[in-house]
């Protein structure tokens, strides 16, 4: 079987490729060969690759700068997917696709349900709910949050490198959600693939964070490790200290619990993954 990742240059395109399963070929697109808001291109590359697969880790990720770019981000996150899924009515293949904790408001405080109520608070999360909305009736979606990878731009190295200069930090306390190594969702969604029925998923690592309990272990694995020397003193602050363009949900937390009882699985702890991972970013230098 033939799988084309597209976004192969990203923190989950560059795992996808990393773990391709057996009895699959995968050829990585990344921004240089395909440029998502070309979309006669993204239909030749279906064309040309006719793929049983198309993997969508592209994204436009920048959820403030979004706010003052809402049509890029639209034509990258919305109508790319949507000239994704008109390809692949012709040739056949199936589109797996990533989204985002971020179509959610927040307000609840159990665990989001795949078919929950979507209310997005950004313009990141519309473009990203307006993704799913084209993505097909043959579609796999799987929503996750928290992202992050050795070598990737997320929190996690963010916060290393703060770390790095700063004695002290302040870090939002008040928005909660799941850490989640992109590794451990690059197995899933080959699986999901493989194993999935068309609709819409939730991975996402085990536990619940907020930002700033998220810093607090990078900062405790990071010295325990020797990745990190300083001494750093981090205070948690709410959201409201820290004004940012784009508005976030104040809980995130995704119910996995069907993805898991489908694929049979349990991904462990997020503050075990965040140690593999940055084990991995202390071995890459
Ligand atoms: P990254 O930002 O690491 O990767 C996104 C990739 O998309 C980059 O390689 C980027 O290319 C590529 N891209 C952006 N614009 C274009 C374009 N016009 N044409 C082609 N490629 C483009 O994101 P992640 O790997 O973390 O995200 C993967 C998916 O997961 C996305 O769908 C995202 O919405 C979703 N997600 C991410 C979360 C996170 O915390 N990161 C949380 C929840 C969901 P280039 O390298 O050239 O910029």
């Amino acid at each position: 079987m033939k799988a084309l990742v597209i976004g192969a240059s990203g923190q989950v395109g560059s795992a996808l490729l990393g773990q391709v399963p057996s009895g699959i070929t995968a050829t990585g697109l990344s921004r240089d060969a395909l440029d998502l808001t070309d979309e006669t291109a993204i239909a030749e590359a279906i064309f040309d690759h006719r793929p049983d697969f198309v993997l969508n880790a592209a994204a436009y990720t920048a959820v403030d700068k979004a706010e003052s770019e809402p049509e890029l981000a639209q034509a990258i996150n919305g109508d790319a997917v949507g000239a994704m899924a008109m390809a692949l009515l012709e040739t056949g293949g199936r589109l797996v696709h990533i989204s985002t904790d971020f179509v959610f408001d927040g307000e609840q405080s159990t665990p989001y349900a795949p078919d929950d109520q979507r209310n997005p608070l950004s313009a990141y999360g519309e473009t990203k709910a307006a993704g799913e909305d084209v993505a097909g009736d043959d579609a796999i979606i799987c929503r996750t949050s928290w992202v992050y990878a050795a070598g990737g731009a997320n929190f996690v190295r963010t916060m290393l490198r703060l770390m790095g200069e700063r004695d002290e930090l302040s870090v939002v306390a008040d928005q909660i959600g799941a850490p989640t190594w992109a590794s451990g969702l690059a197995r899933t969604l080959w699986a999901l693939a493989l194993e999935g029925q068309p609709g819409t998923y939730h991975h996402r690592d085990a536990g619940a964070a907020s930002w700033y309990d998220l810093a607090v272990a990078i900062y405790e694995e990071g010295r325990a490790i020797g990745l990190l020397s300083r001494d750093v003193a981090i205070s948690p602050i709410a959201t409201e200290d820290y004004p940012t363009p784009a508005h976030r949900p104040a809980y995130s937390l995704l119910d996995d619990s069907e993805t898991r009882a489908l694929l049979g699985d349990r991904p462990p702890h997020w503050r075990v993954n965040l140690r593999k991972m940055l084990q991995e970013e202390q071995r890459l230098g």
